[in-house]
């Protein structure tokens, strides 16, 4: 038996403490299932936050990061590799976006893509104080520029002052927006469906809306699908589900699902009126490993029906969700497309998640009170059944 607390004591000691993790320490994992370094099995509905979109241990994916390991992981920018050539070639073919630039996580594509837009404001007008709107709940990561663009003031207090001229409305009300809007505007930065802000799915009205103010006015649409994309609500692209397309669109988590990458793609507008040499870069961005990752990730994906299995499924724990809501009156609300759902409580949600991982079932929170459901795509009804009724016996 490992003495987990003997480890997390070292962990505590040697890394800085800015989560406060739950006590267990992951070995591995197979499929669905994640073991601790005691051998403990745990059903996995969190993926690492989105990211393990293919579960744990697939063949075919550890084979080909091994096989680039043995070839070359890096090469810097200053020379072209073919892993990364391939993998921008699926994702513009998946997007229906023009140009791509890969970065090492979703904080890092936020702030390629407020660049860009800013950018093509320049370009266009040559002032220097243009504008973005971003929302209320939003979150789109922890660096200065992405810090400034995500909505919620407990997360930007302390570290202030954030960059200039972000303003903030609140999602699905059209009104809010509007009333932003002036001639300084430069982009509109929104996730297609908010995450770690508590699971709040933009309404088909509001998205359309703001998609024709966009266009009318020459206003860029960044939608944020670090978390809801790649297949997560359904559709590849969680957009696809609206008709629309975003100007830039921003990706991570599960497009490496499980190497550390990220990418921001831009429109043949945007590719051709903005950034241009050395306006930015980065040393490990697009390596042949990250690329190598990405291009198994959209072949694995092919082979087995993802996105089809995501739709599907997503639809059947909506079911088995909307079950337990009506058994229980704490439950006030219950959000969220494809395998990206909340529950919504009406009290504090951590002590539900700490008995789950007691039983073997890992959850995730997404505010003080809401359960985010956010298993690997690859999930079954068994699992969902096996979540449910111990969630059930947890409740
Ligand atoms: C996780 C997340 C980010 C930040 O990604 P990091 O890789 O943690 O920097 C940005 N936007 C959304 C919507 C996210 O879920």
């Amino acid at each position: 038996m490992s003495d987990v607390n003997t480890i997390i004591n070292e962990g505590e000691e040697y890394i800085l403490h800015t989560y406060n993790r739950f006590p267990v320490v992951f070995d591995h994992g197979d499929g669905m299932n994640l073991y601790d370094v005691n051998g403990k099995e745990y059903l996995d509905f969190v993926s690492g936050i989105g990211v393990f979109a293919l579960g744990y241990n697939n063949k075919k994916y550890k084979d080909a990061l091994k096989g680039q390991i043995d070839k070359i992981t890096h090469t810097s920018n200053y020379y072209w590799n073919e892993p990364a050539i391939n993998a921008a070639k699926k994702i513009v073919k998946a997007t229906g976006l023009n140009k791509v630039f890969f970065t090492n996580s979703g904080a890092e594509a936020i702030e390629g893509a407020i660049k860009s837009a800013r950018k093509y404001a320049y370009l266009k007008d040559g002032a220097l104080d243009h504008e973005i709107i971003a929302f209320n709940h939003s979150f789109h990561g922890r660096t200065m520029g992405a810090l400034s663009v995500t909505g919620t003031e407990k997360y930007r207090h302390d570290f202030q002052p954030m960059i200039g001229n972000i303003v903030f409305a609140e999602m699905n009300d059209i009104d809010s927006v509007k009333n932003l809007i002036n001639d300084k505007t430069c982009a509109i930065l929104m996730e297609t469906l908010q995450g770690e802000g508590g699971i709040y799915p933009a309404d088909a009205a509001f998205i359309k809306e703001i998609r024709q103010i966009c266009d009318e006015k020459d206003i860029l649409l960044i939608l944020d699908e670090i978390q809801c994309g790649m297949g997560r609500t359904g559709y590849l692209c969680a957009y696809e589900r609206y008709g629309i397309k975003p100007d830039i669109l921003t990706m991570a988590k599960a497009l490496g699902s499980g190497v550390p990458v990220g990418a921001f793609v831009l429109n043949e507008k945007v590719a051709k009126n903005s950034l241009v040499a050395g306006d930015h870069g980065t040393t490990y961005g697009g390596n042949p490993l990250a690329g190598t990752a990405i291009n198994t990730v959209f072949d694995l994906y092919d082979e087995l029906n993802i996105v089809d299995n995501a739709k599907e499924m997503g639809d059947y724990l909506w079911e088995k969700l909307e079950l337990i809501k009506a058994n229980h009156s704490e439950i006030i609300d219950h959000r969220g497309l494809g395998l990206m759902q909340g529950l919504q409580f009406n009290r504090p949600v951590g002590e539900y998640i700490n008995k789950a991982l007691d039983k073997g079932l890992v959850l995730i929170n997404a505010g003080t009170e809401i359960i985010r459901f956010l298993p690997p795509l690859i999930i079954t009804r068994a699992d969902i059944d096996k979540m449910a009724d111990i969630l059930e016996s947890v409740l």
